[in-house]
């Protein structure tokens, strides 16, 4: 392990690394321009990333002015970065190499009602099966990002919330992985990871909204590119606005929330009290599981199931608007495994909303799009945090073995 000592400049080189990414091979004066810094500035955030082996120059190519600029190119089995999401229902893994290329992925099951020692040995040894699937060393591996639902403690890698039981509050969720795998281990908001997932296969400066859903909805918010935070990174929690005023109370405090009406457990809850639909569809195995019998049974034409899922649609729309109005993106792209089956079912309701009640539509359209692998972009976006973390935070930076 080398150190780079303490570096209170290191966003910049996360900055730089991210347009090396999106440009492949780029000159350091294209670097400067497209990123505003210094020459100088860029120079030093280039030395760095190649001393770390993530760059590497690739000869020299004439500017315009006829003077030759050397080129630098991104390495991208330099490192690799697992991501793991998951919830009640479901989870995936993945490893990805540096420029967010996935090498190998997995379906897993999801927690379930059981302790969060037994699910987290359970993925420790996942990701023991996908690096030697990869041939992936350990020491080029620069740690797990780790995805779920919030409330939660970035800092501490612990969940803030009794869900899915009593024994998930306060776990150390992030320091017992890193213990069973040996590799540095970030928690992350499930919404906030799928928004930076889908960032990796974006304009390194885009700003949309991904709504995702999987055993419960949020969203996640990516500005100039980078993923918006608030105070705790506890914010933008699309499935607890309120769409009811005086609608029940949840399990957050507050009222009617989207995530009681719109999310699979709202749904699946409706489903549950019609005994045709229950036998028709084979209702009651888990929530998600039933949530997509249902949106497969509304695509296919059944009645009963079209109303259960209209009724999510319009207030997941209803919803999105209120986000689309308070951040002024151009963009929607959902995004999480209740999407990805039927997931354009609901893009042409939400674009259909969006286009006649958003409030900035005279001056600009907002495009509702499916994330390109819907199930996969929140375990992305959480192995690609583990590098933003590093890069990131100022301080020694361990750098994997060549
Ligand atoms: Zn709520």
């Amino acid at each position: 392990m080398r150190s780079f000592g303490a570096d209170t400049r290191m966003p910049t080189v996360a900055a730089v690394l991210d347009l090396i990414r999106e440009r492949r091979t780029v000159s350091r004066v294209e670097l400067a321009e497209a990123t505003g810094m210094t020459q100088a500035t860029m120079t030093h955030a280039v030395r760095k990333l190649m001393a770390m082996g993530f760059v590497h120059e690739v000869g020299k190519a004439r500017s315009s002015n006829g003077m030759p600029r050397r080129l630098v190119e991104l390495v991208p089995e330099a490192s690799y970065q697992v991501g793991i999401q998951f919830d009640r229902y479901t989870a995936v893994g993945v490893v990805i190499d540096l420029a967010g290329a996935t090498v190998v992925r997995r379906d897993l099951p999801g927690a379930g009602d059981r302790h969060p020692e037994e699910v987290l040995l359970e993925y420790a040894g996942a990701v023991d099966t996908m690096l030697d699937a990869a041939s992936i060393p350990r020491e080029k591996v620069l740690g797990i990002g780790l995805a779920t639902h919030g409330p939660q403690d970035r800092g501490k890698g612990v969940l803030l919330t009794p869900q899915p039981s009593p024994d998930w509050r306060e776990f150390p969720l992030a320091a017992r992985l890193q213990e069973a795998t040996g590799l540095p281990v970030a928690l992350e908001n499930d919404a906030t990871a799928a928004g930076i997932g889908v960032q990796a296969k974006a304009d390194a400066a885009s700003n949309f909204a991904v709504v995702f859903m999987s055993g419960g909805i949020g969203a996640g918010v990516i500005i100039d590119g980078h993923p918006y935070r608030g105070a705790t990174s506890n914010g933008v929690e699309l499935g607890h606005i309120s769409v009811e005023a005086r609608g029940p109370r949840c399990a957050c405090g507050n009222r009617g929330c989207l995530d009681m009406i719109s999310g699979p457990a709202g749904v699946t809850g409706q489903a549950m009290r019609n005994r045709s639909l229950i036998s028709r569809l084979g209702l009651g195995k888990d929530t998600l599981t039933d949530f997509l019998a249902i949106g497969r049974a509304a695509a296919s034409g059944d009645a009963e199931a079209e109303v259960l899922i209209d009724t999510s649609k319009q207030h997941l729309a209803i919803a999105t608007i209120t986000l689309v109005n308070l951040f002024d993106v151009g963009r929607v792209v959902l995004a999480g495994a209740a999407f990805a089956e039927f997931g354009d079912v609901y893009l042409d309701a939400l674009q259909e909303d969006l286009d006649e009640s958003v409030f900035m539509r005279h001056v600009h359209s907002v495009q509702v799009r499916l994330a390109e692998n819907p199930a996969d972009a929140p375990a992305v976006g959480a192995a690609m945090v583990v590098l933003r973390d590093l890069l990131e935070s100022p301080g020694e930076f361990p750098t994997p073995a060549t």
